[in-house]
């Protein structure tokens, strides 16, 4: 099953994608605006959606908008060097570096989720933007201390994650988390595929793709730390919530290892393509400051309440 956050007719809601169709999981009495409702609905959640398509009335894919599957994740981690052909790959390019003993982790802020489709914004703080493809996996059920052989049966489903990196902010601080946190630099899509259709996640191809160069290719095989063993790690610290965002690490053939470097340029097209799941693309696009939005700050709504 492939379960979508979609925008229809100015309503945002979940969907189950069958061939080019899409059909709304929401009826009269449920309506769920995030995947998340859904996942914490459980069991519940889980019927209503196989019952969406028996229902019929579906909607063309090609006329809603996509959206992000997860949105506002409790977490969004992503582990770094994860495949030996990307630590080679830095390794080149930088002796010094020490790849890793233990599994490394960073954080991913939440707020830098973008949807599948939706461009990448290219700040005016960095020069050095580059893409990584990654297979991301979302938690379904809320566990600790979760054993390798066990973690399957927390999975809600994999998707694809662009772990978008700003390498200069990336070297500045050993967390590297502002480097890969900047707004809009964590899409996510286009949609979450459930275990049932992803026999092994282990063994599935990953392509990335710059105005149509292949530019990384490699299989999920070759992580060197599968995603069981990922969950068992992390949920060794941690309570992993429904709606937990992993992404599980990049192969070789990120721009900045390239010689000479490729990194991003405004106007690219970068494409994350995995097996069995679908394809999320997007143009970068300079980010322009004086578009900020600028909410009411809090010192003014204080005043608005006649203090003197
Ligand atoms: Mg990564």
């Amino acid at each position: 099953m492939k379960l979508a956050v979609f925008s229809f007719g100015g309503k945002r809601s979940v969907g189950v994608v069958h061939d080019d169709m899409i059909f709304d999981v929401s009826d009269g009495s449920h309506r769920f605006g995030c995947l998340e409702d859904l996942l914490f609905a459980g069991h519940d959640g889980h019927l209503r959606a196989r019952l969406a398509v028996d229902k019929g009335n579906g909607i063309a894919l090609s006329d809603v908008t996509l959206h992000a599957p997860i949105s506002r994740p409790s977490k969004f981690l992503a582990i770094a060097a994860n495949y030996q052909s990307h630590i080679d790959e830095v390794l080149a390019t930088n002796p010094g570096y020490v790849p890793p003993v233990f599994q490394r982790w960073f954080a991913k802020l939440p707020s830098c989720i973008n949807d599948p489709f939706a461009p990448i914004l290219m700040p005016p703080e960095t020069s050095a933007l580059d893409y990584e493809a990654e297979l991301a996996l979302v938690i379904g059920s809320r566990c600790r201390r979760v054993k390798p052989e066990d973690a399957p049966q927390v999975i809600a489903g994999y998707t694809i994650c662009n772990d978008v990196s700003a390498r200069d902010w990336q070297k500045r601080s050993p967390t590297i988390m502002l480097g890969k946190s900047f707004d809009s630099h964590g899409p996510l899509g286009p949609w979450l595929v459930t275990p049932d259709e992803i026999p092994d996640p282990h063994d599935l191809l990953i392509t990335c793709t710059v105005n149509g160069e292949l530019r990384q290719s490699g299989r999920t095989g070759e992580m060197l730390n599968n995603c069981f063993e990922q969950i068992a790690y992390l949920s060794t610290v941690c309570t992993l919530e429904p709606g937990d965002v992993i992404a599980t690490g990049t192969p070789a053939g990120t721009g900045a290892a390239l010689k000479p470097p490729k990194l991003l340029q405004a106007g690219d097209v970068v494409r994350c393509e995995i097996e069995r799941i679908g394809a999320i693309a997007a143009h970068i696009v300079r980010e322009e400051i004086d578009q900020v939005e600028r909410q009411p700050s809090w010192p003014q709504e204080r005043n608005m309440g006649g203090s003197k």
